[in-house]
């Protein structure tokens, strides 16, 4: 036999039963959406390399350290696999002048790609949900993008406060950044000694970067550095405090964490995280903020936006965790269909059933034939199926098909006519 394949490592693939939960899941944000007025978009895996180096920041983790990136082999291009979804958007929205006509929400869902180290909860490749406002500079949107969030959780059965808790920060404006960047350089280069190499790379580069580091010989350097928040002007602060008061008044609990900053280059004013403790050091579930800056920094206008972006893996293994048991879901009918002399007349009327929206399975041929009635009753049964559709030779004589009832402990049959299918399709089909 031939050597066989495996997938590349940290990239998975999702099979049933467990894709269930994630059809389950996408249902549940695609309805969300409708909700709250965001049209999906769907832009390219495949990015230009500047398009991240210069839209995320040269001096962030994912560009220095994660980035898929490769030269095509076909034109000398350097190209990218998309690490998240807001560069690609932003760029989407600038090349189409698609805001010539006002302000626009819209979502996203999709792979993104990040060379890192794969554990539970972080993969090379992972999915995120991504959602923008673009356009709309004032607080009531970032506040409206935080609700919707809860709303999902809600929606998914998560306990605010108990399985996800918001925190929220505001990262200022460039000049307030400035001054802070001056005191933080101050700061760090007192603590030099303690300084790992990366963050000893972007003292002078990146400061703000360092107080995101994860290593835990640099955290009481980092919990004690001068904080952004005290460098923040009037307008800053009037912005922070109005989201406040929008999430106060819906009775949202948060913490304000003044070392929260994000990954990317690209957020101002307000950012936030949603993050849970049961997923253990993988704890942040959704990440977004406000990035007034980068559709200028990408060659477009200047343009406020705000936005989140979600991993629907680290959520989902969330849900494993606390939320619903989701069952994959069961056909209405099962086709029992013992001579296969019956098989134009059954797949026929399975056809109609089905374009009469009733969900029927049968059971196929396989090696050993397609098996007695009997067996079939049994794979019917095992299917979790309300209804088994007998296509016997006495019945078909008669130009009908005995209806079976399966899961109210009847056994009732009844004869349904095979030439008014849509008659009594419905009669088949669950109420849940
Ligand atoms: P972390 O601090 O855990 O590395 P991040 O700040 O890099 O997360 P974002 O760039 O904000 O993450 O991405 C948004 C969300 O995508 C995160 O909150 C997380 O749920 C998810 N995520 C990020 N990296 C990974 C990964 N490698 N595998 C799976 N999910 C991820
Ligand atoms: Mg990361």
């Amino acid at each position: 036999m031939a050597e066989k394949l495996t997938a590349v490592k940290g990239m998975n693939d999702i099979l049933p039963p467990e894709s269930a939960r994630w059809e389950w899941f996408e249902d549940k944000v695609r309805a969300l959406m409708r909700r709250y007025g965001y049209a999906n978009v769907r832009t390219p895996v495949v990015e230009p390399t500047a398009l991240f180096v210069r839209g995320l920041g040269e001096v962030t983790d994912i560009v220095e350290k994660e980035m898929y990136s490769f030269t095509d082999s076909m034109n000398g291009d350097q190209l990218t696999l998309r690490p998240e979804a807001t560069a690609g958007i932003v760029r989407a929205m600038v090349e189409h002048n698609a805001l010539y006509n006002g302000p626009l929400r819209v979502w996203t869902m999709g792979a993104v790609f990040r060379h890192e180290r794969p554990q539970k909860g972080r993969y090379r490749q992972f999915h995120q949900i991504d959602v923008e406002a673009l356009g709309y500079c004032g607080p009531d949107v970032d506040a409206e993008q935080i609700l919707m969030c809860r709303a999902l959780w809600q929606e998914l059965g998560l306990v605010e406060g108990e399985d996800v808790r918001l925190e929220i920060n505001s990262l200022g404006q460039a000049d307030e950044r400035r001054q802070h960047r001056e005191a933080l350089i101050a700061h760090f280069e007192a603590h030099a000694s303690v300084l790992d190499e990366d963050a000893r790379r972007r003292l002078h580069s990146n400061p703000l970067r360092i107080l995101d580091s994860k290593n835990p010989a640099m955290q009481s350097i980092v919990e004690s550095a001068p904080q952004l928040m005290s460098f923040l002007g009037e307008a800053s602060l009037a912005h922070l405090n109005a989201v406040r008061a929008i999430l106060d008044a819906a009775g949202l609990a948060y913490r304000v964490n003044p070392r929260l900053v994000r990954g990317m280059d690209y957020y101002n004013l307000t950012v936030f995280e949603w993050v849970t403790d049961k997923l253990g050091s993988q704890g942040t579930v959704c990440g977004g903020g406000r990035y007034d800056g980068l559709f200028e920094q990408l060659g477009g206008k200047p343009t406020p936006a705000v936005g989140w972006g979600l991993g629907v893996e680290r959520l989902l293994l969330l849900l494993e965790a606390v939320g619903p048991v989701i069952a994959p879901p069961v056909p209405d009918a099962y086709a029992v269909i013992p001579d296969a002399a019956a098989l134009p007349v059954a797949m026929c009327t399975l056809q109609a059933l089905r374009a009469a929206g009733v969900n029927v399975q049968m059971h196929a041929g396989t090696g050993e034939g397609r098996g007695s009635m009997k067996s079939q009753l049994k794979k019917a049964d095992a299917s979790g199926a309300r209804h088994a559709l007998i296509f016997g030779a006495d019945e078909l004589a008669q130009n009908l098909v005995a209806v079976k009832s399966l899961r109210d402990g009847s056994g009732q049959q009844v004869m349904q006519p095979l030439a008014d299918v849509s008659g009594w399709a419905a009669t088949l089909q669950s109420l849940t």
